[in-house]
């Protein structure tokens, strides 16, 4: 499908989604199918690419409809974007939802046409996981969902479980999301380390930090690496955009939303954007802190909360290939190594691999945070300009170290014991 004008293409807005629903059954039923007369629509704002309208039937029943139109939303039209990326979000969803099922929307309805997903409502009290990080809740189930979500999508696409004929074919189909790939190629792995128009940071205060991230011939090895590996490495289908935004929150309940980056890649670089994001909203705490909370056990249940990602996602992963060691996959064939100690050595590779490949993947998303296009609230929120540098510094030097010594780190406790 060619990029269509404007003019081309059909916008839902809120009378004519109403009609959209009325003559979809697969929506409408999930409103109770009366005459969607008294249908309440509120649009969400807080998202940034696409339009998300929330549907509330009173007493029967809500869906989300999310349209991606052909440009950025908060940027308008002088940005355009493919609205071929809402099918790779709703095949995403699809297979993710089918995989991991408590953690992902279920989608009702998917239009090609008109780039319309219909979906479950996520209902309140869920909110989006970064803004509660900002006012300081803590989630005891967060790390366990997250690692679960996490091992369970990526194991089951990758090769440990698929055969070569079925990968192949998954990663064809997801190489055709190539404008999305582009973006983050460009926004997080090169235009931080260049002089770009995109690029924003606190100044005056970060001026000298920037200057010192765009000479540093370390870090552009480093993320050269990284690049390399997020365009070249078809190890699993990742979300893509794994922050703390694409989270939707209760104590009990975690789901994870908007997979429109999605793509066969690297497993590190969906592990490193979660990750990634708690750094920065741990880096971020003391700009929050006040008179009534210094913030300091909520900082110590952040630290305990990436430490236990990494353990039960490292645990769970590793379990789900013990569990499927003589299944299709065919990376490591039990004919080669069903032997104990073999088998365990293997394994221990591979996630020590994976390890450093998600520090890396952490820091390069913290510092296009920091000092590149798109910034995140945790920051933003921090009105006194001296306070909010101050904490993106301790951030972006963090990141730094992190990206040129992850080899040198043997376990998440260490990596966490740095950025104390
Ligand atoms: P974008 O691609 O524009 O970032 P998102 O998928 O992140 O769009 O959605 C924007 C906002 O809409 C989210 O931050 C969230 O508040 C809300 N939202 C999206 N999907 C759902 C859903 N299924 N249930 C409830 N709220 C949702
Ligand atoms: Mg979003």
């Amino acid at each position: 499908m060619t990029m269509r004008t404007l003019k081309e293409f059909q916008i839902l807005d809120e009378k004519s989604l109403v009609e959209y629903i009325k003559r979809t059954p697969s929506l409408s039923s999930k409103l109770g199918n009366d005459d969607n007369n008294n249908l309440i629509i509120k649009q969400v704002c807080d998202g940034n690419i696409n339009f998300v309208y929330i549907i509330i039937s009173p007493s029967t029943g809500s869906i989300v409809i999310k349209q991606a139109r052909p440009y950025v939303r908060c940027v308008g039209e002088s940005w355009p974007v493919t609205t071929e990326r809402s099918y790779f979000e709703a095949t995403a969803l699809k297979r993710q939802h089918g995989l991991s099922p408590k953690h992902v929307p279920e989608v009702y309805h998917f239009d090609r046409e008109l780039s319309v997903i219909g979906m479950r409502y996520i209902e309140p009290p869920h909110i989006i996981l970064r803004k509660g990080l900002i006012v300081g809740v803590e989630y005891p189930l967060l790390a366990e969902h997250m690692a679960e979500f996490m091992a369970n999508t990526m194991f089951y696409t990758s090769l440990l479980y698929l055969t070569t004929t079925e990968h192949k074919s998954a990663v064809a189909e997801f190489c055709a999301n190539v404008e999305m790939c582009r973006l983050t190629e460009q926004l997080v792995f090169s235009d931080p380390y260049k002089i770009s128009q995109l690029n924003r940071w606190t100044t005056p205060y970060l001026d000298s930090d920037v200057e010192a991230v765009q000479n540093d011939k370390i870090l552009k090895l480093e993320v050269a690496e990284l690049k390399s590996k997020f365009c070249e490495n078809a190890q699993a289908l990742i979300h893509g955009d794994l922050h703390t935004s694409a989270v939707m929150v209760t104590c009990e309940s975690t789901q994870v939303i908007d997979p429109e980056f999605a793509f066969y890649g690297p497993m590190g670089f969906d592990v490193g954007a979660f990750l990634g994001n708690l750094f920065l909203a741990y880096f971020s705490q003391d700009g929050h802190a006040d008179e009534r909370n210094d913030r300091k056990t909520y900082k110590a249940w952040i630290i305990d909360t990436i430490v236990d990602t990494w353990n039960f996602f490292n645990k769970k992963f590793t379990n789900l290939w013990d569990i499927h060691k003589e299944g299709p996959g065919e990376a490591y064939l039990h004919e080669v190594y069903n032997d104990l100690e073999l088998r365990e050595l293997v394994k221990q590779k591979y996630m020590y691999d994976s390890f450093h490949d998600s520090l890396g993947f952490a820091a390069a998303n913290m510092i296009w945070r920091i000092v590149g296009f798109s910034h995140v609230e945790d920051y933003e929120s921090i009105i006194d300009l001296v306070k909010r540098a101050d904490c993106e510094r301790r951030a972006l030097d963090f990141a730094k170290t992190l990206m040129k010594k992850r080899r040198t780190f043997n376990k998440i406790t260490d990596v966490v014991s740095a950025a104390q």
